[in-house]
């Protein structure tokens, strides 16, 4: 093997991570200097959200449960009114993307220390990345003070996250770490931790359809989930999520489902591009990475067409010539036909090709 000169950056946040570890809570708000704490959720999450501030007793301040997908400009303003309300001096979100996204958007407007505690593997809690949306358009912010201070994965969090959630979740996370082994700034470190994620998923997940609150199986999909988002924060993505970023932001599409269904074809995309970087990760799929990746999509039971997830087919030619307009780096040339013929695929649930 050659090792090629490369630049390592890695994401600074202090990870603490096995079943129970929020049990650490308080001591980490102390650490991190605080003493009245906001709690942030989903309304879906609240239960989880009022137990952790009971747990917190005289170092929580209060909750905030309103946050919702693609971090609208306006829930994160009544957030910070709530905030500034109570006194709060941190924030501690607790779920998926959703609410950890409003905890990196209140931090990006006042300073506020975060704690982010991931039960989805979608790994935004560790990236200095903030999609928020506002009067319809969705808007990208990549800046250090965005990643969370700290995160705590406490796999006893995770046993009631839906099996559909569970398996689409997972499959985003896995599509993070496609992307991230052919990435043009990618370094060995990236490509180790890409492969690892992908391995721990691809034996976490069934292993979690098979039996929901396994600790074991939970708490390897999120240490798959941890590698996986590492490498969303530290490296570039590609067509893939390009294209799931215009799905999301144009037609309203379910960010998970979106990513679980193309994956397998953004990686056929690139497989001969990338054929050397992604031959681990075709290893790791029985040989061929985009059939492999739909198989396995499939045995799991995870929604493997666009159609299903309400896109008319009359849609897919503005899609295709939405994701050509801001030219941007990927392994294999973008070329609109192409893709217009990959989006078919995808809408239909047809083979990658
Ligand atoms: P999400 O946060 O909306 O959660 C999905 C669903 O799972 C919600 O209904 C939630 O209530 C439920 N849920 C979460 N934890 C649960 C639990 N333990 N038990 C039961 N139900 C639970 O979705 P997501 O896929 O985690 O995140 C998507 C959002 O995150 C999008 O807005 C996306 O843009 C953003 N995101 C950002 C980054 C980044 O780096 N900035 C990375 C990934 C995703």
């Amino acid at each position: 093997m050659q090792v090629k000169p490369f630049t390592y950056n890695a994401n600074p946040a202090h990870i603490l991570f096995g079943p129970g570890s929020r049990s650490a809570l308080a001591q980490e708000v102390r650490r991190l200097g605080c003493r009245r704490a906001l709690v942030l959720s989903t309304p879906g999450q609240r239960a989880s959200a009022e137990h952790l501030l009971r747990e917190l007793g005289k170092l929580g301040a209060g909750v905030f449960t309103e946050a919702a997908m693609h971090t609208p400009v306006s829930v994160t303003e009544q957030a910070l009114m709530v905030f500034a309300g109570i006194n709060a001096d941190c924030v501690i979100a607790v779920g998926g993307g959703s609410a950890i996204g409003l905890g990196k958007a209140i931090a990006y407007r006042n300073g506020a220390p975060q704690i982010a505690i991931p039960t989805t593997y979608a790994g935004s809690e560790v990236t200095p990345i903030l999609g928020q949306t506002e009067h319809g358009l969705k808007t990208t912010l990549r800046q250090d003070s965005i990643l969370p201070n700290m995160v705590i994965y406490d796999s006893e969090l995770t046993l009631q996250l839906p099996v559909a959630v569970t398996v689409s979740s997972g499959l985003n996370a896995m599509a993070h770490a496609v992307e991230a082994l052919y990435a043009r700034d990618r370094n060995p470190i990236t490509s180790l931790m890409a492969l690892e994620g992908l391995r721990s998923l691809k034996a976490a997940l069934p292993a979690i359809v098979h039996q929901p609150r396994n600790v074991d199986a939970r708490n390897n999909a999120l240490y798959g989930a941890w590698l996986c988002g590492t490498v969303l924060g530290t490296v570039g993505m590609a067509l893939h999520h390009k294209l799931c970023h215009t799905l999301g932001g144009s037609f309203g599409l379910p960010h998970a489902e979106t990513h679980a269904i193309l994956l397998p074809h953004t990686a056929s995309y690139n497989s001969e591009a990338a054929a050397d970087v992604l031959a681990p990760a075709a290893d790791v799929f029985g040989g061929n990475l985009a059939l492999g990746l739909q198989d396995f999509a499939r045995s799991l039971g995870a929604p493997t067409a666009l159609k299903t997830l309400g896109l008319a087919k009359s849609d897919l030619k503005r899609a295709a010539s939405l994701a050509v307009q801001n030219p941007y780096w990927n392994p294999r040339p973008l070329d609109a036909d192409a893709l217009l013929a990959l989006l078919e695929r995808a809408w239909d649930g047809s083979r990658p090709q």
